[in-house]
């Protein structure tokens, strides 16, 4: 018998580059920089990668947008009940690493929430771009990058994760998680494969 997870039912992806987003989920130094409120060990790996996915897509025409996960300064936000505080608005921790150049055709979104897409802008600014995929790139693959990801199928969009630009919280959860997305919401693959795909 097929186990719950091998009914797949997926064509392989082709994407239209102008019709593509990467999605850059908080490359911010709270999470990125030594001396952040909250660092993912090792994390910096992903940023290489991800200026690649960037730079081919730009190169395409596609859209880019920089996610920064933001909260507010009194301390009120819910998932403060959970997380001690990080990014707080207008800190350092709170603002893209340095390695990041947007320019004035780039989006930057702040999010309160795990999701990029709770409450901001983002599917509206997708839509406007005739935005039809999205490349998910940055951490942690485990909570922001899987909510997005979530949000991002549940609101009709192809999801490609190149893997070489997520990193999770441990290789269990890295692994799990993209299991689960590449099972049932999106496409897992290397992060070479996708910039073939975009050409
Ligand atoms: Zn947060």
């Amino acid at each position: 018998m097929k186990g719950f997870s091998d009914h797949f039912n997926k064509a392989p992806v082709q994407l239209a580059p102008a019709k593509t987003a990467v999605i850059v989920v908080d490359l911010v130094n709270d999470f990125m920089k030594e001396g952040g409120s909250m660092v993912l060990g090792g994390g910096m790996a992903v940023v290489p990668p991800i200026l690649k996915i960037v730079d081919a897509v730009k190169k395409k025409g596609g859209t880019v947008v920089y996610i920064k996960d933001n909260h507010r300064p009194d301390k009120t936000d819910a998932e403060f009940l959970i997380r001690e505080p990080h990014c707080i608005d207008g800190s350092w921790g709170a603002e893209l690493i340095d390695e990041l150049s947007p320019d004035a055709s780039d989006y930057i979104l702040k999010k309160r929430r795990f999701s990029s897409f709770f409450q901001t802008d983002l599917d509206m600014i997708l839509r406007e771009n005739g935005v039809e995929t999205i490349i998910v790139v940055g951490v942690v693959t485990n909570i922001c990058v899987r909510s997005t990801v979530h949000d991002g199928f549940f609101n009709g969009y192809r999801c490609i994760v190149p893997q070489e630009c997520v990193m999770a919280t441990g290789d269990r959860e890295q692994e799990s998680t993209l299991w689960d997305i590449d099972t049932h919401f999106g496409y897992v693959m290397k992060t070479d494969e996708v910039l073939k795909i975009i050409g």
